[in-house]
């Protein structure tokens, strides 16, 4: 059984995320969405909110299933009994780090590797930042993330100001 970890902040989850969770899930026995529990970057969303979402917009694929962590990526791998990290490639910009990052979770755990895949090109623009940009000034990102977290993220705002 192949079990692999795709890890994010997912605040909130958008369609370029769900797009790497679909393919990822096809190649994979069992995918992990991993949702980091990092306080220090003052997410828009709790993390059980982002773990709610996910579990929502995922209920569909039954070979996936949403956790939260802390601390380091490769020893919730290990815990998890995953032997592959997935990551989601979108500009040449993401790359630098993810080389390093991936260099550096095998360094510490030799046994888990990491598989890249790269955006679609309808979601390469797309990240969970530009998406909170534009709700913050009302704009509509209907084309950005599923009706539900369109709602959430809606919510969200209204009940910030
Ligand atoms: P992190 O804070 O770890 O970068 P994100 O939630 O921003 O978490 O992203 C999680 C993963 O999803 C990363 O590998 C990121 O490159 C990938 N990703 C995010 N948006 C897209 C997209 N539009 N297309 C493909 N991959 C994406």
């Amino acid at each position: 059984m192949r079990t692999a970890i795709y890890p994010g902040s997912f605040d909130p989850v958008t369609f370029g995320h769900l797009d790497i969770i679909q393919r990822a899930s096809h190649v994979m026995d069992h995918l992990i969405v991993g949702v980091l529990n990092n306080n220090s970057k003052s997410p828009l969303f709790s993390v059980e909110e982002r773990v709610k979402m996910l579990k929502e917009v995922t209920a569909h694929l039954p070979n996936v299933e949403v956790q939260s962590f802390g601390g380091l990526l490769v020893d919730f791998a290990v815990q998890s009994k995953a032997s592959v990290i997935i990551r989601g490639l979108r500009a040449i910009t993401d790359f630098e780090y993810e080389l390093q990052m991936s260099q550096t979770n095998r360094k510490i755990a030799p046994n888990v590797d990491t598989i890249f895949f790269t955006t679609n090109l309808k979601y390469a623009y797309l990240s969970s930042s530009i998406v909170k940009e534009v709700a913050m000034f009302g704009g509509n990102i209907d084309e950005f993330v599923p009706p539900m977290i369109a709602q959430y993220v809606r919510d969200k705002f209204e009940q910030k100001q």
